[in-house]
């Protein structure tokens, strides 16, 4: 009984608590995971992953949208530490690095990015359009404008090429990478502009009714027909001889339809004339200009024998001592001019004015005769006087009109002052012109022989034939010539 007392005393003993052990076993297990976690970690690193390609091409003017990186440390997740340094270059274009780098526990991981900055966006052409911009019918088209831009070089319009084919125009430019644009546009053809239709002279022009009335004319011209004068009508009732208000239109159309009109106003007064008395029967009014000459009284003579009247157009600078004899031989005398210097006399309106009023005045003092018979130096018709004075003659012959002057051209030429030098073709010429006319208005000079010398044949030929000789009175018929002047 004792000895198992005592054995159960001894078994007490040996009963010492556990728990002190299985704490520091636990706080060992603690330690070595923690050891073993951190050689782990130790072990896996530092680690830094691009996310998406190592390249990427990148449209010049894009945002580059990043896909950026994966970072850990073990299983931490690092991606907020990550540093990126974006080389890209905004205004180039070419290969660009993106570098990401981190730094973790003294340790340092990066990785880098290509980007690739391209250009592969066409440039833009923009055409401008004119309003009502036509291109006249054959002629070269006026460009209306264009622009072209591209998104890297800006603005390029003085790289576009142009080219006008089979009525379009082409237009094409290429940007410095090489992208391409095109445009075209048809050339719209047509012509929307009437003619300018130009009068010359004045709008409003006023004549003494009968007096010759030459329309001083237009210039038309048109923007794709050129000269349309050609095509100019005009149209109007007009009568020289009544007095009244008369309008004259002017009209011009151009191939495209386009229609120009003008008006000029021609007032016709009471004339200051005598009416002309048309003679009856056939006549020849003998005239004879630019004397009188030494061969005057021998013509004076002739004339004297058949009884014939003729009338004289005197010079200031002739023989005037025979002025006298022209009246006393109940010839009609009449002013031809005072110097007869064309380049005096054409020179101004005024210059021959006054130098007809001085032969009509040489004319009264050397024969008593106020004559307002006149013809001028080289006929109404002449063209000489452009050279001094445009549009002389078309003023002057109005202007001597409303003076009171009759003047008279002629409608048989003998020739005397031209090619022919004899009697014989100077008669010739005479009697074949008078047989085309009821009315023939003769013209010589008596400053040539060979002229005078014809005279008695053609007076002969003219009686025989039942013509009459008679002189010109401010009544006769005048034989205007047309004005070129
Ligand atoms: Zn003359």
């Amino acid at each position: 009984m004792e000895e198992t007392i005592a054995h159960r005393r001894q078994r007490r003993r040996r009963r010492q608590p556990v728990w002190p052990y299985i704490a520091v076993a636990c706080l060992l297990i603690l330690l070595i995971i923690g050891i073993a976690a951190a050689i782990v970690q130790g072990a896996l690193g530092l680690e830094l992953t691009l996310k998406g390609p190592e390249t990427m091409t990148l449209e010049f003017g894009k945002h580059f949208e990043d896909p950026g990186v994966e970072a850990s440390f073990g299983w931490k997740n690092l991606q907020s530490e990550v540093q990126i340094e974006n080389g890209i270059e905004p205004d180039r274009l070419g290969t660009f690095t993106v570098t990401y780098t981190i730094q973790y526990r003294g340790k340092t991981a990066s990785a880098t990015r290509t980007v690739q900055v391209v250009d592969t966006t066409p440039p833009t052409i923009v055409l401008m359009y004119q309003e009502n911009s036509l291109t006249l019918p054959g002629h070269v088209y006026q460009e209306e404008g264009f622009v072209a831009e591209d998104n890297f070089d800006g603005d390029i319009t003085d790289r576009v090429q142009r080219v006008v084919e089979n009525g379009t125009v082409l237009y094409k430019v290429t940007d410095s990478s090489g992208n391409t644009a095109d445009a075209s546009r048809p050339i719209r053809y047509g012509d929307n502009t009437a003619p300018d239709l130009k009068l010359l002279g004045d709008e409003t022009i006023t004549i003494f009714a009968g007096a010759p009335f030459t329309d001083p004319g237009y210039t038309a011209v048109d923007d794709a027909d050129g000269d349309v004068g050609a095509k100019v009508t005009v149209s109007g009732d007009f009568d020289r001889s009544t007095p009244g208000t008369y309008t004259l239109h002017y009209t011009v159309t151009d191939s495209s339809g386009n229609t120009a009109e003008a008006t000029r106003t021609i007032i016709v007064k009471e004339s200051n004339q005598p009416p002309i008395v048309e003679p009856e029967g056939k006549v020849i009014y003998l005239t004879f200009d630019d004397g009188p000459s030494k061969y005057t009284p021998e013509l004076l003579a002739v004339l004297a024998k058949y009884n014939v009247k003729a009338t004289f157009f005197v010079v200031g600078t002739a023989a005037t001592g025979y002025l006298d004899d022209i009246v006393a031989g109940g010839h009609s005398i009449g002013i031809h001019s005072c110097s007869h210097e064309y380049s005096e006399i054409y020179a101004s309106d005024a210059a021959f004015l006054n130098d007809i009023s001085a032969m009509r005045q040489k004319i009264r003092e050397y024969t008593g005769v106020d004559t307002t018979l006149m013809r001028f130096p080289g006929g109404s018709s002449n063209k000489v006087s452009i050279k001094y004075c445009e549009g002389i003659m078309t003023r002057l012959t109005g202007k001597v009109t409303e003076l009171g002057y009759q003047y008279f051209d002629w409608n048989v030429s003998s020739g005397d002052a031209g090619e022919v030098k004899t009697a014989d073709e100077v008669y010739q010429n005479v009697i074949n012109g008078v047989q085309k006319h009821k009315v023939s208005i003769v013209l010589q000079h008596d400053i040539y022989k060979y002229s005078v010398d014809a005279v008695e044949r053609i007076i002969q030929w003219g009686l025989a034939n039942g013509y009459t000789f008679l002189p010109l009175d401010p009544s006769s018929p005048n034989a205007h010539h047309s004005i070129n002047n």
